[in-house]
């Protein structure tokens, strides 16, 4: 599937590339309409200025007409003025007014040319023209021969008045057909006008109309920018998004596989705490939250690791039975989206009741089939899905260390430790015997160990069984364990017999705990099935270090000599060994192991 911003891109540079095309478009149709309305609008004023050239024609040829006939009166008028009064200058007008006559007669033949109707008018006129100032000129000749009895009898004057109306009448028809011309020109002239003024107004028309669509285009196209630009934010805000979150997931899954190396790592369940401590508040932001481990009795779940502040974190100790993710086997609760029931470990006031929320998530903790424990994540805010997911993963991780932190444990404490007594075992007093020899010399502190040896046992075990012998050994071993100081090594020697070096106690401290353990077997009520066995006794020789020897061998075998001696003196009792001469102060290389105490005490019995 292509990513959304590419589809977005596509889609946009395809429309941009429409609406190019259309923009372009658009501007040669308005190019087109703008060309031919220019050649139209040039057209119509040519023709325009033309027409207008032939009304002027026209009417010039009325002027050039109106000029003619006035200058044939005036003539007329100078002949008549001359003839009445006889002046010379009247005779003067005459000639003065009769070449303007037959100029303005030629101009006029030479103004309607083109017309061959009025060109053929003004030929007629002119030579009417011509013949009339000729019948003049004969006038004035006979005036100037015959007097105006002359004049009187003349042919010329008889004919003048034709000759007038006949020269009025070629007049008044060029006029007419001029007129008919001059109304032809001025309604083209008008024609012209109007289509030049509906050309116009009609590009006029039509460029708006194509600049609003334009507009138009132009608006959409901003509006569609914006709604583009919108989209393309929207759309990197959600690759940045989703950038975001792979990251995050790339680092928590980092975190997860370092977590989970570090677990592998681990040597001990305080170092796996520790980095849990740590990590955890890391890896869950913004929870708080737990990791509770089954005890070995299987009825409680306690803390081993807590982050925040909520009441996940509260380290309490709880029953498997107040948890629905270990009841039910799997996480809880189980998808988040209906109401469920919340733990009772999560209830201060330990109330069950229905709740809305989904702010708490129970993990339970498998490996290899078994049981573990459970990761608990509180939150004030929903858990998000994200934090679900690590908390199940962390959960699957930690489990596995645990198991493997379990097994180790086991091993070491199966090589180590008596599994009846839970004591230390003979092999860990032969590793721990030498050490503690070596740090009393080098820090000049004493050392003293105890040989105990349980008294009558071989009785005790026919009396009431090798069952009860076992449970009284198992319970002799804790007596032990909580009698004597933590940094006191005891272990199980051998059958009934034990050994506990104290090292940093002299020889009067070692024989008062001694007898302090005497006091508590004496009062220890042994029970096996719902049974009291009766009264246990206990022997113990002590031997300390320097006092009753240097090696590991000697010391055992001082402590062994006071012991038989606290049997030979009536058993239940300690003594202190004696103490050996200077001179005869062995040092033997003797291995533990053969310093037997079986079958020593029962010399004395
Ligand atoms: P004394 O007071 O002189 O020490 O007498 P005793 O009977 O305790 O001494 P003895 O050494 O004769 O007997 C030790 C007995 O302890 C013999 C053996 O059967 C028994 N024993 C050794 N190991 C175990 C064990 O793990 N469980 C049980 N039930 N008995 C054991
Ligand atoms: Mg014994
Ligand atoms: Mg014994």
């Amino acid at each position: 599937m292509k990513p959304s911003g590419t589809r977005l891109s596509g889609a946009a540079s395809a429309w941009n590339r429409r609406y190019s095309q259309r923009l372009v478009a658009s501007f040669l149709v308005l190019a087109l309409i703008l060309a031919a309305v220019a050649v139209q609008v040039y057209r119509a004023v040519g023709e325009f200025v033309a027409t207008n050239h032939w009304v002027t024609h026209s009417l010039e040829v009325k002027q050039e007409i109106t000029l003619t006939l006035a200058s044939l009166h005036d003539i007329e008028a100078s002949q008549r003025a001359y003839i009445i009064s006889g002046k010379l200058e009247r005779l003067e007008d005459y000639y003065r007014d009769f070449p303007r006559a037959m100029e303005h007669s030629e101009r006029l033949a030479d103004l309607v040319a083109n017309d061959p109707q009025q060109a053929a008018n003004a030929v007629q006129l002119r030579d009417v023209i011509q013949q009339r100032i000729d019948g003049i000129n004969a006038v004035l000749t006979q005036y100037a021969t015959g007097g105006i009895d002359a004049v009187r009898r003349s042919l010329h004057v008889a004919r003048s008045l034709d000759e007038d109306h006949r020269i009025d009448a070629l007049g008044k028809s060029m006029i007419r057909n001029e007129d008919a011309l001059l109304a032809q020109r001025e309604k083209r002239m008008e024609e012209k006008a109007g289509l030049t003024t509906m050309l116009t107004t009609g590009a006029v028309l039509v460029c708006l109309l194509i600049l609003s669509l334009a507009l138009i285009a132009l608006l959409r196209e901003e509006r569609r920018r914006l709604i583009s630009d919108a989209r393309v934010k929207s759309a990197n805000v959600e690759l940045t998004t989703s950038l975001n979150k792979s990251q995050d997931l790339a680092r928590t899954l980092r975190q997860l596989s370092e977590l989970g190396e570090m677990l592998q790592g681990c040597r001990s369940m305080e170092e796996a705490t520790g980095s849990l401590q740590i990590s955890l508040p890391h890896l869950l932001s913004e929870t708080s939250g737990s990791i509770s481990l089954i005890n070995a009795s299987k009825n409680l779940l306690e803390p081993i690791a807590a982050w925040g502040t909520g009441i996940a974190a509260d380290n309490l100790v709880f029953s498997p039975n107040d948890c629905w993710a270990l009841r039910r086997g799997h996480i809880h609760p189980a998808t988040g989206t209906l109401p469920s029931f919340t733990c009772r470990h999560l209830h201060s006031d330990a109330d069950t009741g229905i709740h809305g929320d989904r702010r708490h998530l129970c993990v339970p903790m498998v490996a290899q089939g078994e049981m573990l424990g459970v990761l608990t994540v509180t939150s004030d805010e929903d858990i998000s899905a994200e934090n679900r997911e690590i908390a199940i993963a962390a959960s699957e991780q930690i489990s596995l260390a645990m198991a493997n932190l379990r097994l180790q444990d086991t091993l070491r404490t199966q090589s180590l430790r008596d599994p009846l007594t839970g004591l230390f075992n003979r092999r860990y007093l032969e590793a721990s015997f030498e050490r503690e020899i070596q740090r009393a010399e080098r820090r000049q502190l004493p050392l003293s160990v105890l040989m105990l040896d349980v008294d009558h046992f071989k009785r005790f075990n026919d009396t009431h069984g090798h069952e009860a012998g076992d449970t009284l050994l198992s319970q002799f071993g804790a007596l032990l364990a909580r009698t004597v100081r933590s940094e006191d090594v005891s272990c199980r020697y051998g059958g009934e017999e034990f050994t506990i070096l104290m090292p940093e106690a002299d020889a009067e401290q070692a024989l008062l705990r001694a007898e302090e353990i005497c006091t508590a077997v004496r009062n220890l009520d042994v029970q096996h099935r719902n049974l009291s066995l009766g009264q246990v006794t206990v022997s113990i020789g002590v031997a300390t270090y320097g006092e009753h020897g240097k090696s590991a061998e000697e010391l055992m075998r001082n402590a062994d000599n006071a012991l038989y001696m606290a049997k030979n003196s009536g058993r239940d009792r300690a003594m202190l060994a004696e103490v050996l001469h200077p001179k005869t102060e062995p040092r033997t290389t003797l291995s533990l192991a053969s310093v037997s105490r079986f079958g020593s005490t029962s010399k004395a019995s």
